[in-house]
Protein backbone atom coordinates (compact mmCIF):
# COMPACT_ATOMS: atom_id res chain seq x y z
CA UNK A 1 0.00 0.00 0.00
CA UNK A 2 1.54 3.24 -1.13
CA UNK A 3 0.07 6.67 -2.50
CA UNK A 4 1.52 9.85 -3.42
CA UNK A 5 -0.03 12.65 -1.75
CA UNK A 6 -2.73 13.15 0.87
CA UNK A 7 -5.08 15.94 0.90
CA UNK A 8 -5.75 18.20 4.46
CA UNK A 9 -8.80 20.45 4.70
CA UNK A 10 -8.44 23.47 6.87
CA UNK A 11 -11.35 25.13 7.78
CA UNK A 12 -11.54 28.27 10.08
CA UNK A 13 -14.28 29.75 11.64
CA UNK A 14 -14.91 33.00 13.15
CA UNK A 15 -16.26 34.95 15.87
CA UNK A 16 -15.13 38.94 15.70
CA UNK A 17 -11.21 39.02 15.71
CA UNK A 18 -11.27 35.06 17.44
CA UNK A 19 -10.55 32.41 14.63
CA UNK A 20 -10.89 29.01 15.25
CA UNK A 21 -9.11 26.36 13.47
CA UNK A 22 -10.15 22.58 12.73
CA UNK A 23 -9.00 20.42 9.60
CA UNK A 24 -9.69 16.73 8.30
CA UNK A 25 -7.71 14.47 5.63
CA UNK A 26 -10.07 13.73 2.52
CA UNK A 27 -10.73 15.07 -0.91
CA UNK A 28 -10.67 18.20 -1.55
CA UNK A 29 -14.36 18.27 -2.64
CA UNK A 30 -14.89 18.64 1.00
CA UNK A 31 -14.23 22.15 0.94
CA UNK A 32 -16.67 22.81 -1.90
CA UNK A 33 -19.33 20.64 0.54
CA UNK A 34 -18.32 23.22 3.02
CA UNK A 35 -18.10 26.28 1.37
CA UNK A 36 -21.81 25.49 -0.10
CA UNK A 37 -24.30 23.88 1.78
CA UNK A 38 -22.46 23.46 5.26
CA UNK A 39 -21.27 27.36 5.47
CA UNK A 40 -25.44 28.41 5.69
CA UNK A 41 -25.78 26.35 8.82
CA UNK A 42 -22.58 27.68 10.37
CA UNK A 43 -22.58 31.62 9.58
CA UNK A 44 -24.60 33.26 12.68
CA UNK A 45 -24.47 29.85 15.23
CA UNK A 46 -23.52 30.07 18.80
CA UNK A 47 -19.83 29.24 18.98
CA UNK A 48 -20.54 28.29 22.52
CA UNK A 49 -22.69 25.64 21.57
CA UNK A 50 -20.61 23.20 19.28
CA UNK A 51 -23.06 20.36 20.05
CA UNK A 52 -26.09 22.51 18.55
CA UNK A 53 -24.74 23.55 15.64
CA UNK A 54 -23.38 19.55 15.29
CA UNK A 55 -26.85 18.14 15.16
CA UNK A 56 -27.68 21.25 12.70
CA UNK A 57 -25.26 19.84 10.36
CA UNK A 58 -26.50 16.70 10.39
CA UNK A 59 -29.49 17.52 9.47
CA UNK A 60 -28.27 19.69 6.85
CA UNK A 61 -26.31 16.35 5.32
CA UNK A 62 -29.50 14.20 5.56
CA UNK A 63 -29.91 13.29 1.90
CA UNK A 64 -26.41 13.76 0.79
CA UNK A 65 -25.22 10.56 3.58
CA UNK A 66 -23.85 11.20 6.54
CA UNK A 67 -20.86 9.06 6.03
CA UNK A 68 -17.85 9.71 4.02
CA UNK A 69 -17.05 13.30 2.62
CA UNK A 70 -20.24 15.24 4.94
CA UNK A 71 -18.62 13.26 8.27
CA UNK A 72 -15.51 14.43 7.24
CA UNK A 73 -16.53 18.07 6.57
CA UNK A 74 -18.39 18.31 9.58
CA UNK A 75 -15.37 16.82 11.71
CA UNK A 76 -13.53 19.41 10.34
CA UNK A 77 -16.03 22.50 11.43
CA UNK A 78 -16.97 20.96 14.60
CA UNK A 79 -13.36 20.81 15.43
CA UNK A 80 -13.17 24.25 14.39
CA UNK A 81 -15.97 25.63 16.45
CA UNK A 82 -14.68 23.87 19.42
CA UNK A 83 -11.11 25.56 19.28
CA UNK A 84 -13.07 28.85 18.90
CA UNK A 85 -14.60 28.61 21.46
CA UNK A 86 -12.11 27.64 23.84
CA UNK A 87 -10.26 30.55 22.47
CA UNK A 88 -13.54 32.87 23.15
CA UNK A 89 -13.13 31.84 26.69
CA UNK A 90 -9.33 32.22 26.67
CA UNK A 91 -8.54 28.78 27.51
CA UNK A 92 -6.95 25.86 26.30
CA UNK A 93 -9.19 22.85 24.77
CA UNK A 94 -8.14 19.88 27.06
CA UNK A 95 -8.99 22.50 30.07
CA UNK A 96 -12.35 23.61 28.57
CA UNK A 97 -13.36 19.73 28.29
CA UNK A 98 -11.89 18.96 31.39
CA UNK A 99 -8.96 17.24 31.50
CA UNK A 100 -7.80 14.00 32.92
CA UNK A 101 -4.42 13.91 32.33
CA UNK A 102 -1.73 16.20 31.14
CA UNK A 103 -0.05 14.05 28.25
CA UNK A 104 -1.17 11.13 26.11
CA UNK A 105 0.92 8.07 25.05
CA UNK A 106 1.25 7.71 21.30
CA UNK A 107 2.63 5.03 19.55
CA UNK A 108 4.90 5.60 15.98
CA UNK A 109 2.76 4.02 13.40
CA UNK A 110 3.94 3.79 9.65
CA UNK A 111 6.23 0.81 8.48
CA UNK A 112 4.48 1.05 4.64
CA UNK A 113 5.15 -3.00 2.94
CA UNK A 114 6.79 -0.45 0.19
CA UNK A 115 9.77 0.42 2.32
CA UNK A 116 13.25 -1.57 2.08
CA UNK A 117 14.17 -3.31 5.01
CA UNK A 118 16.63 -0.54 6.05
CA UNK A 119 14.31 2.31 5.72
CA UNK A 120 11.89 0.20 8.03
CA UNK A 121 14.30 -0.19 10.48
CA UNK A 122 15.61 3.56 10.85
CA UNK A 123 12.08 4.66 11.27
CA UNK A 124 11.23 2.13 13.88
CA UNK A 125 14.52 2.91 15.16
CA UNK A 126 13.96 6.66 15.52
CA UNK A 127 10.64 6.39 16.99
CA UNK A 128 11.83 4.16 19.76
CA UNK A 129 15.76 5.38 20.50
CA UNK A 130 14.39 9.04 19.86
CA UNK A 131 10.67 9.53 20.48
CA UNK A 132 10.31 6.95 23.52
CA UNK A 133 7.33 4.79 21.97
CA UNK A 134 6.68 2.03 24.17
CA UNK A 135 5.02 0.52 20.73
CA UNK A 136 5.42 0.43 17.23
CA UNK A 137 2.77 -0.79 14.67
CA UNK A 138 3.68 -1.78 10.52
CA UNK A 139 1.26 -2.69 7.59
CA UNK A 140 1.14 -6.12 6.53
CA UNK A 141 -1.18 -8.24 4.96
CA UNK A 142 -0.43 -7.20 1.08
CA UNK A 143 2.60 -9.21 0.75
CA UNK A 144 2.53 -12.69 2.76
CA UNK A 145 5.68 -14.00 2.04
CA UNK A 146 7.68 -11.04 3.02
CA UNK A 147 5.49 -10.67 6.90
CA UNK A 148 7.75 -12.67 8.41
CA UNK A 149 10.86 -11.28 7.50
CA UNK A 150 9.40 -7.57 8.18
CA UNK A 151 8.23 -8.62 11.60
CA UNK A 152 11.39 -10.42 12.35
CA UNK A 153 13.63 -6.79 11.63
CA UNK A 154 11.11 -5.38 13.89
CA UNK A 155 11.19 -7.16 16.81
CA UNK A 156 14.99 -7.20 16.84
CA UNK A 157 15.00 -2.84 16.14
CA UNK A 158 12.89 -2.06 19.13
CA UNK A 159 13.24 -4.02 22.09
CA UNK A 160 10.94 -4.10 24.43
CA UNK A 161 9.00 -2.08 22.75
CA UNK A 162 5.47 -3.95 21.75
CA UNK A 163 5.06 -4.46 17.82
CA UNK A 164 1.44 -3.38 16.19
CA UNK A 165 0.26 -4.38 12.74
CA UNK A 166 -2.09 -3.26 10.59
CA UNK A 167 -3.38 -5.35 7.76
CA UNK A 168 -6.26 -2.89 6.35
CA UNK A 169 -8.28 -5.50 5.88
CA UNK A 170 -6.25 -7.09 3.30
CA UNK A 171 -6.58 -10.97 4.48
CA UNK A 172 -9.30 -13.48 4.42
CA UNK A 173 -10.36 -14.46 8.50
CA UNK A 174 -8.90 -18.12 7.93
CA UNK A 175 -5.51 -16.10 6.69
CA UNK A 176 -5.66 -13.57 9.84
CA UNK A 177 -6.27 -16.49 12.27
CA UNK A 178 -3.14 -18.44 11.13
CA UNK A 179 -0.89 -15.44 10.60
CA UNK A 180 -1.99 -13.59 13.68
CA UNK A 181 -1.01 -17.12 16.07
CA UNK A 182 2.29 -17.02 14.38
CA UNK A 183 2.96 -13.41 14.54
CA UNK A 184 2.14 -13.64 18.66
CA UNK A 185 3.98 -16.66 19.27
CA UNK A 186 6.89 -16.05 16.85
CA UNK A 187 6.84 -12.17 16.89
CA UNK A 188 5.31 -11.50 20.07
CA UNK A 189 3.01 -9.08 17.74
CA UNK A 190 0.45 -7.79 20.80
CA UNK A 191 -1.92 -6.05 18.41
CA UNK A 192 -3.82 -6.81 15.29
CA UNK A 193 -5.55 -4.24 12.98
CA UNK A 194 -8.25 -4.32 10.52
CA UNK A 195 -7.21 -8.34 9.42
CA UNK A 196 -10.68 -7.91 7.60
CA UNK A 197 -12.41 -5.65 6.62
CA UNK A 198 -13.78 -3.48 9.61
CA UNK A 199 -17.21 -3.84 7.24
CA UNK A 200 -16.88 -7.77 8.29
CA UNK A 201 -18.17 -8.01 11.68
CA UNK A 202 -18.76 -11.49 12.27
CA UNK A 203 -15.29 -12.03 10.49
CA UNK A 204 -13.88 -9.53 13.02
CA UNK A 205 -15.50 -11.40 16.18
CA UNK A 206 -14.55 -14.96 14.46
CA UNK A 207 -10.77 -13.85 14.67
CA UNK A 208 -10.74 -12.09 17.91
CA UNK A 209 -12.20 -15.32 19.75
CA UNK A 210 -9.87 -17.68 18.12
CA UNK A 211 -6.69 -15.27 19.19
CA UNK A 212 -6.15 -15.37 22.98
CA UNK A 213 -4.48 -12.17 24.88
CA UNK A 214 -2.28 -10.78 24.61
CA UNK A 215 -3.31 -10.56 21.36
CA UNK A 216 -5.57 -7.52 21.08
CA UNK A 217 -8.11 -6.76 18.01
CA UNK A 218 -8.64 -3.25 16.78
CA UNK A 219 -10.80 -1.36 14.74
CA UNK A 220 -12.78 1.75 13.90
CA UNK A 221 -10.55 4.46 11.77
CA UNK A 222 -13.88 4.33 8.99
CA UNK A 223 -16.06 5.33 11.97
CA UNK A 224 -18.14 8.35 10.81
CA UNK A 225 -21.29 8.07 13.09
CA UNK A 226 -22.05 6.79 16.71
CA UNK A 227 -24.40 3.95 14.78
CA UNK A 228 -21.00 2.45 12.95
CA UNK A 229 -19.04 2.47 16.86
CA UNK A 230 -22.47 0.94 18.66
CA UNK A 231 -22.26 -2.00 15.60
CA UNK A 232 -18.33 -2.81 15.77
CA UNK A 233 -18.95 -3.18 19.72
CA UNK A 234 -22.08 -4.53 19.52
CA UNK A 235 -20.93 -7.35 17.86
CA UNK A 236 -17.77 -7.93 19.87
CA UNK A 237 -15.74 -7.54 17.05
CA UNK A 238 -12.95 -5.53 18.98
CA UNK A 239 -10.93 -5.57 22.11
CA UNK A 240 -9.81 -1.88 21.77
CA UNK A 241 -12.14 0.92 19.57
CA UNK A 242 -10.40 3.66 17.57
CA UNK A 243 -12.07 6.39 16.37
CA UNK A 244 -10.49 9.58 13.95
CA UNK A 245 -11.99 12.77 15.09
CA UNK A 246 -11.51 14.43 12.12
CA UNK A 247 -13.80 11.74 10.35
CA UNK A 248 -16.23 10.42 13.34
CA UNK A 249 -17.86 14.07 13.86
CA UNK A 250 -15.36 16.06 15.61
CA UNK A 251 -14.66 16.77 19.10
CA UNK A 252 -18.00 16.06 20.11
CA UNK A 253 -18.14 12.87 18.06
CA UNK A 254 -14.83 11.60 19.48
CA UNK A 255 -16.18 12.19 22.83
CA UNK A 256 -19.63 10.57 22.25
CA UNK A 257 -17.61 7.07 20.53
CA UNK A 258 -15.18 6.67 23.70
CA UNK A 259 -17.72 7.19 26.20
CA UNK A 260 -20.02 4.51 24.01
CA UNK A 261 -16.86 2.78 24.18
CA UNK A 262 -16.54 2.87 27.65
CA UNK A 263 -19.99 1.88 28.26
CA UNK A 264 -18.96 -1.37 26.68
CA UNK A 265 -16.13 -1.35 29.05
CA UNK A 266 -13.59 -1.05 26.06
CA UNK A 267 -10.57 1.19 25.98
CA UNK A 268 -10.38 3.61 23.49
CA UNK A 269 -7.39 4.68 21.09
CA UNK A 270 -7.58 7.36 18.15
CA UNK A 271 -6.45 6.72 14.97
CA UNK A 272 -4.01 9.32 13.16
CA UNK A 273 -3.81 13.30 12.90
CA UNK A 274 -2.26 13.45 16.55
CA UNK A 275 -1.99 17.28 16.56
CA UNK A 276 -5.99 17.55 16.50
CA UNK A 277 -6.48 14.75 18.66
CA UNK A 278 -4.40 15.61 21.61
CA UNK A 279 -6.56 18.13 23.70
CA UNK A 280 -9.72 16.10 22.93
CA UNK A 281 -7.82 12.38 23.90
CA UNK A 282 -7.06 13.94 27.40
CA UNK A 283 -10.52 14.61 28.50
CA UNK A 284 -11.31 10.51 27.30
CA UNK A 285 -11.68 8.35 30.14
CA UNK A 286 -10.50 5.04 29.38
CA UNK A 287 -7.51 6.21 26.65
CA UNK A 288 -4.91 3.31 25.19
CA UNK A 289 -3.59 5.27 23.53
CA UNK A 290 -2.98 7.92 19.90
CA UNK A 291 -1.58 6.37 16.55
CA UNK A 292 1.88 8.76 15.96
CA UNK A 293 1.09 8.61 12.05
CA UNK A 294 4.28 9.14 9.78
CA UNK A 295 2.71 10.90 7.38
CA UNK A 296 -0.02 13.16 9.04
CA UNK A 297 3.23 14.01 11.72
CA UNK A 298 4.93 15.27 8.83
CA UNK A 299 2.69 17.64 7.82
CA UNK A 300 0.93 19.14 10.81
CA UNK A 301 4.96 19.39 11.88
CA UNK A 302 4.94 21.74 8.24
CA UNK A 303 2.07 23.82 8.29
CA UNK A 304 0.95 24.22 11.71
CA UNK A 305 2.53 26.24 14.66
CA UNK A 306 2.27 24.75 17.77
CA UNK A 307 2.03 20.90 16.23
CA UNK A 308 3.03 18.98 19.80
CA UNK A 309 6.85 17.20 19.80
CA UNK A 310 6.90 13.93 21.44
CA UNK A 311 8.99 13.26 24.79
CA UNK A 312 9.35 9.74 26.54
CA UNK A 313 6.65 8.61 24.03
CA UNK A 314 3.98 11.06 24.92
CA UNK A 315 2.80 14.46 23.71
CA UNK A 316 0.55 16.89 26.25
CA UNK A 317 -0.98 20.21 25.30
CA UNK A 318 0.81 23.33 25.50
CA UNK A 319 -1.36 24.92 27.96
CA UNK A 320 -0.43 28.53 27.80
CA UNK A 321 -2.33 28.65 24.57
CA UNK A 322 -5.95 28.66 23.85
CA UNK A 323 -7.87 26.60 21.79
CA UNK A 324 -6.09 23.10 20.56
CA UNK A 325 -2.64 25.44 20.33
CA UNK A 326 -2.20 25.35 16.66
CA UNK A 327 -1.80 27.77 13.83
CA UNK A 328 -2.20 27.26 10.53
CA UNK A 329 1.59 28.56 8.43
CA UNK A 330 -0.95 29.95 5.34
CA UNK A 331 2.92 31.18 3.87
CA UNK A 332 4.26 27.91 3.86
CA UNK A 333 0.94 25.88 2.43
CA UNK A 334 0.40 27.96 -0.10
CA UNK A 335 2.92 26.18 -2.39
CA UNK A 336 0.71 22.68 -1.78
CA UNK A 337 -2.38 24.41 -2.27
CA UNK A 338 -4.94 22.70 -4.26
CA UNK A 339 -7.88 24.37 -4.24
MG1 LIG B 1 -5.27 1.39 10.45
Amino acid sequence: MAWSATTIIVVHVTAGDCVGLGYTYSDASVACLIEGALKQVIVGSDPLSPAKLWDALHAAVRNMGRAGIAANAISAVDTAVWDLKAKLLDLPLAVLLGARRESVEIYGSGGFTTYSDAQLEEQLRDWVQRGGCRAVKIKVGTDQARDPHRLDIARRVIGDAALFMDANGALAVTQAIAFGRMAMEVHGVRWFEEPVSSDDLEGLAAIRAHLPAPMELAAGEYIYDLDNARTLLSHHAVDVLQADLTRCGGVTGLLRVADLADSFHIPFSAHCAPALHLHALCAVRDLRHLEWFHDHVLIEQRLFDGAPVPGNGRIGPDLTRPGCGLTFKHADAAPFAVS
